[in-house]
């Protein structure tokens, strides 16, 4: 939903078309810090593990798509290190297994549904709950574009609603400065205007509603090569083709992978419904 909001046509590439997304160095950095944290927060034991053991932990679970170079990927590996050592010394003290890790859930929403995953859900010694979600920009979004995020107001909504549980606060962890952004839960009227906004949304997207939005992420964007906006008009129409065809073949793909799982179920004694295939 903030994807959509963010570009409409990007969320289109990514979520209805099934473009990949480019490995980058950005994106697997993230996905190698969120990893080392989800480990470090996900124990068995109460006590936190040695610094070191977070750090090799880091090491091994490092993903090396998309960087140019290993001096590269050095860089990043080295910088990564220290964001977790910063991030160690500042929390460790007050250390507590959270309620949830990495959690996946699903809203049904009436006319659609909602799904997504929470960092963390931590439980604080009052009894209150705080969701977490960590980020790794370099540093803090301007106050407005953070106070009119959906993320975190979808996850005050998920808590509610799957586990019963009203958070006392909202946390975005940004961890390249250490600083956290934190705001107090909406409330009703709040929660109804999020409702009314998501449902607005699942509209324009069921009415296919994709248009470019350029903005400052742009450089960054894993289509920037196929968006119209960003491609010279002369190739324009390759482009289009281009696109055309690689979903043709997905298609492809896509029916013969359909046909084999049915003849498998056949096979089991387990008749698809639909026997198109
Ligand atoms: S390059 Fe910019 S305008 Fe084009 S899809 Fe990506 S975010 Fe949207």
């Amino acid at each position: 939903m903030s994807a959509y909001e963010k570009c409409p046509l990007s969320y289109r590439f990514q979520y209805i078309d099934g473009l990949e997304i480019k490995p980058s160095p950005y994106l697997s950095y993230g996905r190698s810090v969120h990893d080392a944290l989800e480990w470090l927060y996900g124990r068995d034991v109460p006590e936190p593990p040695p610094l070191e053991e977070l750090i090799a932990y880091l090491d091994s679970c490092w993903c090396s798509e998309g960087y140019a170079d290993s001096e590269e990927e050095g860089s990043y590996l080295r910088h990564a290190r220290d964001v977790l050592t910063q991030f160690y010394h500042k929390n460790i003290g007050d250390f507590r297994l959270p309620l949830a890790v990495e959690e996946r859930f699903e809203m049904d929403m009436g006319d659609f549904i909602l799904s997504g995953v929470i960092d963390r859900v931590d439980r604080h010694p009052d009894g209150s709950y705080e969701i977490i979600d960590y980020k790794t920009n370099r540093r803090l979004p301007e106050l407005k574009r953070l106070r009119e995020d959906l993320q975190l107001p979808i996850y005050q909504l998920a808590c509610a609603e799957v586990w019963g549980i009203t958070p006392s606060k909202l946390t975005f962890y940004y961890l390249v400065p250490n600083q956290r952004y934190s705001t107090k839960p909406r409330d009703r009227q709040g929660i109804d205007r999020i409702k009314e906004r998501l449902a607005g949304v699942a509209e324009s997207i069921a009415a296919g509603a994709f248009p470019a939005t350029p903005n400052r992420l742009c450089p960054w964007c894993s289509f920037e090569d196929v968006c119209p906006q960003r491609i010279a008009a002369d190739d324009l129409g390759e482009n289009y083709r281009a696109r055309h065809g690689a979903l043709i073949r997905r298609r492809e793909k896509l029916d013969r992978a359909i046909s084999q799982l049915a003849d498998e179920m056949r096979e089991k004694g387990f008749p698809p419904d639909c026997e198109d295939h």
